[in-house]
């Protein structure tokens, strides 16, 4: 059976750890080749030598940049037009979130966050829509329920959020029928920033297990649990491959029913 990528090219930024680390591998999985990119360059290594190992060399390509930096996605996108001629996806997937009230964020930190949330969408988008407009291509944002469903302790992130959510709607009016936009809305998934709140937690004795198991009762999540990175990265996947061919302006929840609009 052909693989759902098999002659494809797959743009993931962020793709050194958690969501971003899982849609790359799903993707070369899916018989993708895929370019990704992220800020760190020692982990962005070490993953690529694995990758690397598991899929051949000639099928990844990777740079260290920060999406944020306009000038380095462009000279990405020019990286990936040279060696791969195409790109059928990008998967908008860097970032993280802020954890702040109202009254503990400053200026300064709205600021961040706005240009973080919108331009890591918007840099890579500019940089890749003439490759995505001559493919019928795809992108899929990685972006939160916060977007809907807003939480006083992350309160500029879920309202950047919001916004990012207005941009990609408005993007998959203006790129149809060319370019399909759609998101994967993020509830709790054990990635690296997980992972950093764990190391982080008050009390050093409770295990990773408990840790989890308390964040899910907790939150409320029905499923009883944090999402894995690999769940998200199906979701992602559907979106950005041709079994979701009609499907834009769209986005999918990955959040173990966390959600409760209807
Ligand atoms: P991780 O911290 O595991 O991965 C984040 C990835 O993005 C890393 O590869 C990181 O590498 C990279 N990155 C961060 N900032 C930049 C930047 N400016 N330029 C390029 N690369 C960058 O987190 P997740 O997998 O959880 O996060 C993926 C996305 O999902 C993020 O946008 C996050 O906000 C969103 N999300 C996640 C949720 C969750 O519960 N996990 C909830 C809601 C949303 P490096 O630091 O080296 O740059």
């Amino acid at each position: 059976m052909t693989k759902p990528f098999e002659g494809q090219v797959a743009v993931v930024t962020g793709g050194s750890s958690g969501i971003g680390l899982a849609t790359v591998r799903l993707l070369l999985e899916q018989g993708a080749k895929v370019a990704f990119c992220a800020r760190g360059e020692g982990r962005l290594a070490d993953v690529a030598a694995v990758l690397e190992r598991d899929f051949g060399a000639d099928r990844i390509l990777w740079q260290a940049f920060s999406v944020l930096d306009a000038d380095a996605v462009n000279a990405f996108a020019a990286a990936v037009q040279a060696r791969f001629g195409t790109c059928d996806l990008l998967v908008n997937n860097a970032g993280q979130g802020r954890v702040s009230t109202f009254e503990t964020t400053s200026d300064d930190h709205w600021r961040a966050e706005y240009d973080l949330k919108l331009f890591s969408q918007i840099n890579p988008t500019r940089a890749f829509l003439p490759m995505l407009k001559a493919s019928n291509g795809a992108i899929v944002a990685v972006n939160s329920l916060l977007a809907y469903q807003p939480e006083k302790h992350m309160v500029c992130t879920a309202s950047a959020r919001a916004g990012v959510q207005s941009l990609l709607k408005s993007l998959s009016i203006e790129f149809a029928p060319h370019v399909r936009v759609n998101s994967v809305l993020i509830g709790l998934i054990g990635s690296g920033q997980w992972t950093r709140r764990f190391a982080e937690r008050p009390d050093q004795s409770v295990s990773r297990e408990v840790w989890y198991a308390d964040l899910a009762r907790n939150k409320g999540i029905p499923l009883g649990r944090l999402g894995d990175a690999s769940e998200a990265a199906a979701a992602i996947a559907f979106l950005g491959s041709r079994a979701a061919s009609y499907i834009t302006g769209a986005q999918l929840e990955v959040s173990g029913g966390l959600s409760r609009h209807i």
